[in-house]
């Protein structure tokens, strides 16, 4: 899937109170790119992830998805859109606390009215090593452990995109180093196109292409 993000921005509020959160980024995003955007806090990262991921609407520009534009459609179909074909990580990890981390996991496919493909759960569960732990409730496993349960819910649909924002942000430096590689892995296994924010360089360097924002100002950073 080709997307194609012209010219995005993101206004808030008005007169004295006026932020430009993004400033018409514009970026393509095609199928195997693994991309990182690094920029301060308050920079417009998660402004602009949430509106490459249809999370939020814009206050100007387009963007498409296979040529389609996703903010013509409506809330309902958008959020049905982003369930089936984007899958999403936070920082904060965002699992139910009272869901076992595999009833988590196959979540999104519950709220679409669809049974989960067992042996596709086993499997994501094997590539993040976490088929021990899927009876657990959240608050019984590690923060690397609830990351990669959230990892493997983001993919359980078998969407086509993944962006993930800070997702080593709540981590320590080691088990945030093994998300990020797991991440990766599991990401060129499966196909899919991996965009992260960060405001860890070392993390940014992971990435095949790598985008830095600034005052929501996103450009390329050239290699080198
Ligand atoms: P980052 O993720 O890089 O830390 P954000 O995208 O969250 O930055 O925010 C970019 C800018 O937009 C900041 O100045 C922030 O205060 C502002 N902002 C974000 N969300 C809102 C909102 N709902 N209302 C007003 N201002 C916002
Ligand atoms: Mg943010």
């Amino acid at each position: 899937m080709n997307i194609e993000a012209k010219e995005l921005s993101k206004i808030y509020g008005q007169g004295e109170s006026r932020v430009t959160a993004l400033d018409r980024a514009s970026l393509t995003i095609v199928p195997g790119d693994f991309i990182s955007i690094m920029g301060p806090s308050g920079s417009g990262k998660s402004t602009l992830l949430h509106l490459l991921s249809g999370l939020d609407r814009p206050t100007g520009g387009r963007l498409t998805y296979d040529g389609k534009d996703i903010y013509g459609l409506s809330d309902r179909e958008l959020s049905a859109f982003r369930r089936r074909r984007i899958g999403f990580i936070f920082q904060q990890f965002r699992l139910l606390p009272v869901l076992t981390a595999r009833e988590n996991l196959i979540l999104p496919l519950l709220l679409d009215k669809k049974q989960p493909d067992e042996a596709y759960v086993q499997e994501l569960a094997g590539l993040l090593g976490i088929e021990n732990r899927l009876t657990h409730l959240p608050h019984e496993l590690s923060g690397g452990q609830q990351q990669r349960v959230a990892i493997a819910r983001a993919l359980i649909a078998r969407p086509d995109v993944i962006f993930a924002d800070e997702p080593t942000g709540n981590l320590d430096s080691r088990s945030g180093g093994e998300v990020m590689e797991l991440l990766k892995t599991v990401g060129k296994e499966l196909g899919k196109a991996l965009v992260v924010i960060t405001h860890d360089s070392r993390i940014a360097a992971m990435a095949e292409r790598r985008l830095s924002i600034v005052d929501g100002v996103l450009s390329e950073v050239k290699a080198g």
